[in-house]
């Protein structure tokens, strides 16, 4: 059974939360604050952790570096819709993703399963990684892209920042995240080095660059690598 704390101080969302888990057989436990949020965490050793940032004792960003000091437990954001840089900040302590009050359930459902799948899921074997989609193949271990039978050239800032994204199918990745793995800064005003970057991946791999279906742009947030 997968054991979900949802952590959040609004007790009727408690309840939908916990009602819809329950009905899809997830294990549900509930914390109203960020200390009892560290302490079932630590007792009951949940598969994933769903986390509001509002919460009454503690900032949730909080809550997510002292989680991230013991364990990779995966962990959902739920966030207000204007805190852009409340979810910024909990991408980059180490939230695994967020989504946005209010929700759908299933939508939340969805990104929850995914978070589990991803939690589960084999590590790759940088030797002979395939990431094959319908549009390219990316050979992690020889570092080369294939797409429709022919050799993609790419630059090595090009090659890093794909590395990054499609390690993680489907996760969001932070800019700042990118920025300081690939250049080493993490200036928000370098924002832009990305979106340069993004638009030549894109016009290499994507079908169709100005809707790209692989290469996801999160506008404000960061991109996701989508299979
Ligand atoms: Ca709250």
């Amino acid at each position: 059974m997968t054991r979900v704390l949802v952590v959040e101080d609004d007790p009727q969302l408690v309840r939908a939360l916990v009602l819809n888990m329950q009905a899809r057989a997830y294990g549900v436990d509930a914390a109203p604050d960020g200390a009892t949020a560290l302490r079932l965490t630590a007792a009951r050793q949940p598969d994933v952790v769903v986390l509001d940032l509002g919460l009454p004792d503690m900032d949730g960003v909080d809550v997510i570096r002292a989680l991230r000091g013991w364990t990779r437990v995966p962990i959902l954001v739920l966030s207000a819709r204007s805190a852009s840089d409340e979810k910024i900040a909990a991408l980059d302590a180490g939230a695994d993703d967020y989504i946005t009050k209010p929700f759908s359930m299933d939508e939340l459902l969805a990104r929850l399963r995914a978070a589990v799948r991803r939690a589960a899921a084999v590590p790759i074997d940088a030797e002979q990684a395939l990431v094959t989609t319908r549009e390219f193949t990316i050979d992690l271990g020889a570092k080369k892209v294939r797409r429709r039978g022919h050799d993609v050239r790419l630059t090595p800032t090009e090659w890093h920042l794909l590395e990054i994204l499609v390690a993680s199918p489907g996760r969001l990745i932070s800019q700042k995240h990118l920025l300081q793995e690939i250049w080493g800064v993490s200036q928000s005003d370098k924002t832009n080095y990305l979106r340069v970057y993004m638009a030549q991946l894109r016009r290499k791999l994507e079908a169709d660059p100005s809707h790209p279906r692989y290469l996801i742009t999160e506008p404000g947030m960061g991109y996701r690598f989508e299979m």
